[in-house]
This record gives C-alpha cells, sequence and structure tokens, in this order.
C-alpha cells in the first residue's frame, strides 16, 4: 500500500497507537521508533528501551513469549497511592490517617506481593486476603507490625482460627464478616482460643458500581450484611460483650468503576452509615472502601468499560474530602481510611511481548484464472469486471462493480451447490473476486469520499498475524469480557504502518484471537502494523496485563505459564536496567504432569516402540537413539512456538 518512504514521524504514530494516553507516563514512542519504559515516576529521564530488553532476552537464551515485569513501576504505583492519600489528607486537614491494602487476588506471584510489602512498608501498607490460600500467604508475607491485614471473602473455621492465629503473633487482623454465619462462628472460635477478634463489617450498599463490576453491590449481591443484619450483628455483640471488637466498616461495589459519579455516590452513603453507627456507641476506627479505582485501559478517559472518567487524585480527594464533610456534618470522628486497590497498583507492571510467527491473509493465494473452453458465464463475467477495473485509470464506478462482484461471488456458490460448477471454476471466482477488492481499495486510495459499504472492503482485506501466545493465559479478560487491552508492535515505530491486522493466537480455538483495538475514535477491529520482513522478527507487545491477566490464564491447548523476566532499572548500566530474575514458564513435562500424566513412562512407551522398529531393521539403532532423544527434548522444552 505505502511505501516505506511515506513521510511519517514519531507524532503520527503517536495518533495511531496513543501510548501516551494509556501509558500513565510509564510508555512512550521513542525518536528510534521503539518502545521506551520510565519506569519510576519520579526520574522521568530513566528510559530503558524495550527492543533492548528484547535482544538481551533473546541472547539470554529465554525463549519467546515472556511476561516482562517492571518491578520499579510495581513500586512507584505503590508509592504515588500512598503518596497521594498522605497529600490530600495533609491538604484537607483530615484527621484519619490511610493504610492501604493490596488485594492478594489481582496478582498472587511472590515476587509481586514482596516488592509491594516492601515498597509499601514506609507507608504501613498491608494486605488483603479473599481466601485461605491467600491468608496463608498474608500471614508469613505482611510481617509489617503496623500495617493492616484485611480479611474478605467466605471463611470456614480453619480460615478463622488462621485469622486469631495471626492476632496472636502481634499481626493487624481485621476479620470482616461477609456473612452472618460467619460471626457466630467466629465468637465461639475466638473464646475457645481465648483471642479477641478484631472484627469489620461489610455493608451491602445500595449505591451500584457502573461497568462490568455492577453487580458487586445492591440487594442482590453475594457479600457483605443488609442494614438490618449489620444492626443485628452489633446487638449480638453488645450483649456478648464485645462491642469494642467493631474496629472496620467495609464496603466494595465492584473492580474497574469506570464513572467517578459512582464512587461520590458511595462514600455518601457509606460515611453516613459509619456516623449513625458511631453515634450509636459502635467503635468504628476505619472505613475500607474496597477496590474499584480503574485503569484507563483504552485511553479514551471515558466511562468506557476499559476506561474511567477520573484520575487518581480525583478518586482520593472525592474519598478524602467526602468523609471528612459527611463527618463534620455529623459531628463524628473521622475515620482512618482504607482502599484495597489492586488493579491500580498492578496493571502497569507487565506486559507479554511476543513475535509475529505469520500471516494469514483471505486473498493471500494466487490460482491460475486464464479462461478455459467451456467455462461458466459467471466466470467470464467476473473476469470482464476485473478487466474494467484494469482499463479504466479513473474510475467512479467503484460501488457498482463492487455490488456486481459480491452478487457474482455468491451466484458461484449457489451454481456450485446445484452442481453445475466445477472446484476449478469456484477457485478461480474466489481468485478474482479477492483481486477484485484489492483493485478497488487501491483506486479507492486517491478519491475523497469512501461510500460506507466500500469502508468495509478494508475491514475484508485486513490481515490476521498470527502471534505466538495464547490469549486464554495471557489475557484472559479480553476473551471473557471484552476487556480492550493495548497491543501494538515495539519497535519499527518510526516507520509507517502498512497493512490494517487483528491478532490470532496459537491455540485450536476460533476464539483465540483480539480483534478489539484502541482506535481513531473509538475501538476498532484492527489495527495497523507494519508487513513482516523475511529475515527480521516482528515483535509485538500486549502491554497493562499485570492485574488479573498474569494470574487468571489457563491451561488451554496446555501452553501454560510464560517465561518471565524481572526488570530492575540501574542508572549506571549503559542500558539502564539488567535483569534481575528469569522464571521459567510451563515445559511440557509441567503441564502434562498437572493432567496427571507420567511423562517418565510416556518417554519409555515411545523408546519400546522405537526398540521394535530398530529390532525389525526399520530405523537404524543411532536414528532411534536421536528419535527418543528429540522426545525427551520436547517433553523438557517450552510449550510456546520456538522461532
Ligand atoms: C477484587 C476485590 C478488590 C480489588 O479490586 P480492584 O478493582 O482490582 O482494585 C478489592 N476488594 C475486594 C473485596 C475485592 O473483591
Amino acid at each position: 500500500m505505502n511505501t516505506p518512504l511515506t513521510p511519517w514521524s514519531i507524532d503520527d504514530a503517536e495518533n495511531t497507537y496513543h501510548v501516551k494516553r494509556w501509558g500513565n507516563g510509564y510508555f512512550e514512542i521513542g525518536a528510534s521508533g521503539d518502545i521506551h519504559v520510565i519506569p519510576r515516576y519520579d526520574q522521568p529521564d530513566l528510559k530503558i528501551n524495550l527492543r533492548e530488553v528484547v535482544e538481551e532476552i533473546n541472547t539470554s537464551g529465554i525463549q519467546l513469549p515472556v511476561v516482562v515485569r517492571f518491578h520499579d513501576i510495581l513500586r512507584s504505583q505503590v508509592e504515588l497511592l500512598n503518596e497521594t492519600f498522605r497529600d490530600t489528607i495533609r491538604a484537607a486537614n483530615y484527621e484519619g490517617q490511610y493504610f492501604g491494602v493490596f488485594p492478594v487476588k489481582v496478582n498472587q506471584m511472590r515476587e509481586v506481593i514482596e516488592e509491594i510489602v516492601d515498597a509499601g512498608s514506609r507507608y504501613n501498607y498491608g494486605l488483603e486476603a479473599g481466601s485461605k490460600p491467600e491468608l496463608i500467604a498474608a500471614l508469613a508475607y505482611n510481617t509489617n507490625k503496623n500495617s493492616l491485614t484485611v480479611l474478605n471473602g467466605y471463611k470456614d473455621e480453619e480460615y478463622l482460627r488462621l485469622a486469631l492465629l495471626g492476632l496472636k503473633i502481634d499481626r493487624n487482623m481485621i476479620i470482616v464478616i461477609e456473612k452472618y454465619s460467619e460471626l457466630i462462628k467466629l465468637i465461639e472460635l475466638s473464646k475457645k482460643l481465648n483471642v479477641k477478634p478484631v472484627i469489620g463489617l461489610r455493608v451491602k450498599m445500595m449505591v451500584k458500581g457502573r461497568g462490568k463490576w455492577e453487580h458487586s453491590s445492591g440487594e442482590r449481591a453475594k457479600f457483605g450484611l443488609s442494614i438490618a443484619e449489620i444492626l443485628n450483628a452489633v446487638a449480638y455483640l453488645e450483649a456478648e460483650g464485645l462491642t469494642e471488637c467493631i474496629k472496620l466498616l467495609h464496603f466494595h461495589i465492584g473492580s474497574q468503576l469506570t464513572d467517578i459519579r459512582a464512587i461520590k455516590e458511595a462514600v455518601q452513603e457509606a460515611s453516613l452509615i459509619y456516623s449513625k453507627l458511631v453515634k450509636q456507641g459502635v467503635p468504628i476506627e476505619y472505613v475500607d472502601v474496597g477496590g474499584g479505582l480503574a485503569i484507563d485501559y483504552d485511553g479514551s478517559q471515558s466511562t468506557n468499560d476499559s476506561s474511567c472518567n477520573y484520575s487518581l487524585s480525583e478518586y482520593v480527594s472525592d474519598i478524602v474530602y467526602g468523609f471528612k464533610q459527611n463527618c463534620d456534618l455529623e459531628s463524628v470522628p473521622h475515620p482512618h481510611l482504607v482502599s484495597e486497590s489492586g488493579r491500580a497498583i498492578t496493571a502497569h507492571h507487565s506486559c507479554v511481548i511476543t513475535n509475529v510467527i505469520g500471516e494469514i491473509h483471505p486473498s493471500g493465494t494466487q490460482y491460475s484464472t486464464r479462461k478455459s473452453t467451456g467455462e461458466h458465464i459467471i466466470v467470464s463475467n467476473i473476469r470482464e469486471l476485473e478487466q474494467d477495473l484494469l482499463d479504466s485509470e479513473q474510475n467512479d464506478n467503484h460501488q457498482e462493480i463492487y455490488n456486481d462482484v459480491v452478487q457474482l461471488k455468491s451466484q458461484a456458490m449457489q451454481a456450485f451447490k446445484l452442481g453445475i460448477f466445477t472446484l476449478d471454476e469456484l477457485a478461480k471466482v474466489e481468485t478474482m473476486y479477492w483481486r477484485i477488492l484489492n483493485l478497488i481499495q487501491q483506486q479507492m486510495q486517491e478519491v475523497d469520499f469512501i461510500p460506507e459499504d466500500l469502508n468495509d472492503i478494508s475491514q475484508m482485506l485486513s490481515s490476521q498475524y498470527l502471534a505466538n501466545f495464547s490469549v486464554f493465559q495471557s489475557a484472559a479478560d479480553s476473551w471473557a469480557i471484552d476487556q480492550v487491552l493495548p497491543i501494538i508492535p515495539i519497535s519499527r515505530l518510526n516507520e509507517k504502518p502498512s497493512k490494517l491486522c487483528s491478532i490470532v493466537d496459537i491455540t485450536c480455538d476460533s476464539d483465540g484471537k483480539i480483534d478489539k483495538f484502541i482506535g481513531q475514535e473509538s475501538i476498532a477491529d484492527n489495527i495497523p502494523m507494519h508487513a513482516l520482513k523475511a529475515d527480521e522478527d516482528y515483535f509485538i507487545g500486549l502491554f497493562l496485563t499485570g492485574a488479573y491477566q498474569d494470574v487468571m490464564g489457563d491451561m488451554h491447548n496446555l501452553f501454560g505459564r510464560l517465561n518471565e523476566v524481572h526488570i530492575v532499572s540501574y542508572d549506571d548500566d549503559p542500558k539502564d536496567f539488567y535483569i534481575e530474575e528469569v522464571v521459567k514458564g510451563s515445559s511440557v513435562d509441567n503441564v502434562l504432569s498437572t493432567m496427571q500424566y507420567t511423562p517418565a513412562i510416556m518417554a519409555q512407551v515411545i523408546k519400546k516402540d522405537i526398540d521394535v522398529q530398530i529390532a525389525r531393521g526399520k530405523i537404524k539403532p543411532r536414528e532411534g537413539v536421536n528419535l527418543i532423544d528429540f522426545y525427551e527434548d520436547c517433553l523438557d522444552g517450552y510449550t510456546y512456538l520456538k522461532q
């Protein structure tokens, strides 16, 4: 379509891929046409070239696809969230403090949890657990005596015992009651074990979040206590002489809250409930506003499902000033504030880098369309259409030719079904049909006005780039809930892209594709990419995968977990970074073992059958040894495609 010489600037690339809009300051397109990562929010001059990261990954012998984790981004986000709360609290003369907790379910990787706890230690930033395994991890990793461990999720006796164990070793465990019966169980156990529980009450809020997770609140919400249940709980604890154990009021109206108005309304509702309970003598010290702080994945700053219409500082201000105002009006103390922001802490810090291994193009195949004697009239008609297009320099009847060729193609299909059209004729029609669409597309580039139907042609002619990854492993929400994740080439951005593409993965599943991209105005079906070169890898990055995507992947087609590379920025290094750690992804042996296979026995079966063939003389002994070695090497190897 376009020659590489067409003028094209980095600004044009930015206008095509909108990196600044979704990058949150962490990503930009460098002058060399490579994506640069700026991992520290307070060091804007420290830049890491992502192409150089991939080169180092390659020379270290690590196979793609890889998850690249930027630990500095993780730390930056922890600091930004905490600093923003601190600054806002100071500016507002708010009398409580901020005690954030990271919800472990958003990214349970040990290295992620360790980094967050470490970066958060000077802010007394804690952890939130929503299940027994997460609690067991939180107990061992949140050892800071001054931070909170907030316990959500449904709880059995073991879960409650673990929480009480935490209290015994001086951890600030807050056991949030999601369901009335948990309270009865908890009080029984705490008497038996002689530990005073620290209780949070999760309230079922009336206000609904907006977006994909709006069912997290409202009367039919899965979690939380109604107002009647809250009052019953208070009365019950009073009767037990345990009122002083109620320390926290909790709500969570959903993840990825796209509209700031939902947050304002929730703060209003929760601060009133808090105030009334305090006036009634319930000694609540903390209000936990849950998660929901959204990420602008598509960069549109809108209430789209994959976006949000507010910034971090607006979110924090609405919470701090909202509580201050309502508490002052009600003359109750300002509570300490807790948030369980997970997505916002981790989304930016990791991305998936992979290579495009091929192109699937509907019009890619050529077949001889030479006229044969006695050919069907439909074939001759299409040939004439093509000739018309080729003959005329200036065509103004593209729409007519398009209508005709679409109709002829459908007639050809019918004729074939009736048995009066040969396979050879069908192949000719197909070939000429795509050639005609290509010609129309080319000629349309010179005209100003493009009729609507003809706009679809570029969609029909777009390529599918086959990328070495699994959507089910690396972009679960893209498949499950149509989440938009930025996906762009990581280099050659100083070169004008020459084709429109969508992305397909290597699973044997037609759902294994990405066809939602950040477009000019709205979400687009495809994205401009560069033509593949025979002698050069084409790397693409799937960004903002650090929240949920990193850990929700499944075993579809047994691809399993990706190789991981942890990058740490280092100013004194010529490239400003080093690879701190490599975590090997799944080997074939790993994924098969997970599914109850025994790889060693499988290798023996193959060896036995090879030996039989050797005995029969069908396989030479030396070749037999190589074959079994090869099978065993593949068992040890990575599950994804080799470059
Ligand atoms: C999932 C969840 C969170 C995390 O929400 P984000 O939107 O990712 O910040 C926080 N609290 C509770 C109770 C949750 O279930």
